[in-house]
């Protein structure tokens, strides 16, 4: 078991809905030990990319980002949530559905900070239904980049996102894959 896995059963909480909360050490309280070796995890996984810029969604996503940004030696960039849906032609766009909140989101990157011939390393907290991921993607393409990996804390391997995204062909990489979750325990895949 490697270390988010320990950490997951030890102070993750099973809510209903197919969620769960890692409030304590990643999505609200920061371990920032941990999310270091998370950086370390992901630069192990794509250190030969190339890459050159790293990726993800507001809010929860950040932290992730700036641990992996920090070992690669990059900038992190996270997409906004953009309250107005006019926006100008300055940023790239793209709509996501959030899975915990149930509703949809502008989420918006700046020209400037994405262009072409970066190499794009997309991270986020959680993978469940992909739609977070489809719409970096969709930004990262917008912009003439390449998404050259995308690494995960924590995935959800009993919802659909991981299936579909390496379906498309993408290097997905997740520190930990849950298979089946319940109050009665979590349980991991082993690859
Ligand atoms: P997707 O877009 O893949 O359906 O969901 C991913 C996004 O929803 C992540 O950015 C994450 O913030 C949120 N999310 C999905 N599942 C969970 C979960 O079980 N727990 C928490 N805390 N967030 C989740």
């Amino acid at each position: 078991m490697n270390f988010l896995e320990e950490r997951i059963l030890r102070d993750g909480v099973v809510k209903d809905g197919d969620v769960l909360r890692v409030d304590s050490f990643l999505n609200h309280q920061m371990d920032v030990a941990l999310l270091d070796e998370l950086g370390a995890y992901f630069y192990e996984r794509f250190k030969e990319k190339g890459i050159t810029k790293v990726l993800t969604v507001e809010a929860s996503g950040i932290a992730i980002a700036c641990a992996t940004a920090r070992v690669f030696g990059v900038p992190a960039v996270f997409a906004k949530k953009s309250k107005t849906l006019n926006v100008d032609g300055d940023v790239y766009v793209a709509e996501v559905e959030s899975f915990t909140h149930k509703c949809k989101n502008t989420v918006i990157v700046c020209k400037q900070y994405l262009e072409r011939g970066d190499r794009v390393l997309i991270v986020d907290d959680f993978l469940a239904n992909g739609c977070a991921l489809r719409g970096l993607i969709s930004i990262v393409q917008c912009a003439g980049a390449e998404v050259s990996g995308i690494g995960i804390a924590i995935e959800k391997g009993f919802q659909m996102g991981g299936r579909t995204i390496r379906a498309l062909g993408y290097d997905v990489c997740s520190a930990a894959i849950v298979e089946e979750m319940s109050e009665g325990g979590i349980v991991f895949r082993t690859e």
